[in-house]
């Protein structure tokens, strides 16, 4: 595996948009401060930003800086795929899209359990060792979203897999599942790309009273910085993303990841205290990666919905958030929900988003 991937990768999901479109000057300038700092890791995928996301990071790093000096990372979204051919046509549009002849690595995008018939019946993992005998892809690996259980039977029916991306972060390790699948991960000694350490940025912004836990501690350091510093300090991870959406979030990131300082036991005791007081609150987990939003038949914008509601949760008060949903035409609100499921099984977080449609309308309607 290559040694020398930085501790920070840039995710290209959530980049700075501008009147609708992705904003290039902007993607283009953080782009050049993180490659700066000597950090070269960019990670992206077929579906971000409506699909944009590829040629966006062509136009920003792979026709401004050498190829050799950036790691470039995508992934093949396998709810697109029906048969070998629609992935190798898709691997054709990602090498056009991203203006390059091979990728440093190349994922199946967010396996599970109810994707790895679709992924065996269609060879993808044989595509995968074909694209590295071809020199189209360096290593191979896929994205992961499900139970401990079904990674552990993934990296084992799947050996030659090279590494795996997971959803890391301290409030999933402390109170959720993530912890046993980095165990699964490192047991099997396969290099862990951490996605999601800031949880959809919902770690960079706490209520005041658990704030204050870490701003006790170190007044000067923001709340995402302690989510990316738990997430690097872990053995066993070759790169840490953060999908930063300004060129501040790039400045905080970049403070945290060059002369990198690992947590300590007393800042992890912290952490694990903050993650009990999040806990309580009994927010709804979503990350805001707008993966359901396509598939819902009555255009309810799920996660702004469920933003609305997390805000009520975390602030005790709702006066605002009741003024902004008041602003949704009726026909789009949660009680608008029909129940269908069509968008719970995009949900990587496993959101039962119908249900959870219903403490949503009873709380701001
Ligand atoms: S269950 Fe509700 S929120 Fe989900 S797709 Fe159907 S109508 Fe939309
Ligand atoms: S509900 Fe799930 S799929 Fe939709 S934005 Fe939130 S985390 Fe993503």
């Amino acid at each position: 595996m290559d040694k020398n991937i930085g501790r920070l990768g840039f995710g290209a999901m959530r980049l700075p948009e501008k009147g609708g479109q992705v904003d290039l000057p902007q993607t283009s300038k953080m782009v050049d401060m993180y490659l700066e700092q000597g950090f070269n890791y960019f990670d992206t995928a077929y579906v971000y930003h409506g699909g944009k996301s590829e040629t966006v990071l062509r136009d920003a790093l792979v026709q401004r800086h050498p190829r050799d000096k950036f790691c470039l990372a995508t992934k093949l979204p396998i709810w697109q795929v029906k048969s070998l051919k629609d992935a190798e046509r898709i691997f054709e549009d990602q090498l056009k899209k991203c203006g390059v002849d091979y990728f440093d690595f190349y994922l199946l995008h967010a396996m599970g359990k109810s994707r790895e018939a679709t992924a065996v019946n269609a060879g993808l993992y044989e595509l995968c060792q074909r694209l590295k005998r071809e020199g189209k892809a360096r290593y191979t690996g896929f994205s992961f979203h499900d139970e401990p259980a079904a990674l552990a039977e993934l990296l084992d029916s799947h050996p030659e897999t090279d590494f795996v991306q997971l959803q890391i972060n301290y409030l999933d390790v402390f109170r959720g599942s993530s912890g046993k699948l980095y165990e699964i991960a490192t047991a099997r000694n396969k290099p862990i790309i951490v996605m999601e350490p800031v949880k959809g940025g919902t770690l960079a912004k706490l209520e005041a009273p658990i704030e204050k836990i870490l701003k006790s501690r170190d007044k000067d350091a923001s709340l995402a910085s302690w989510a990316i510093r738990y997430c690097c300090s872990l053995p066993g991870i070759l790169t840490t993303l953060s999908g930063m959406s300004n060129i501040a979030q790039v400045e905080d990131n970049l403070k945290t990841c060059t002369n990198f300082v690992p947590l300590t036991e007393d800042d992890i005791k912290a952490l694990e205290e903050v993650a009990d007081a999040i806990s309580k609150i009994g927010t709804i987990p979503c990350t805001d990666c707008k993966y359901c939003v396509d598939n819902c038949p009555k255009k309810i914008n799920i996660p702004s919905l469920f933003g609305l509601y997390n805000k009520v949760r975390e602030s005790g008060s709702i006066a605002q958030q009741a003024a902004d949903y008041q602003k949704v035409p009726k026909k789009n609100r949660a009680s608008a929900c029909i129940k269908c499921g069509a968008c719970e099984s995009h949900c990587p977080q496993k959101i039962k988003i119908p249900a959870e449609m219903e403490r949503v309308a009873a709380v701001l309607e």
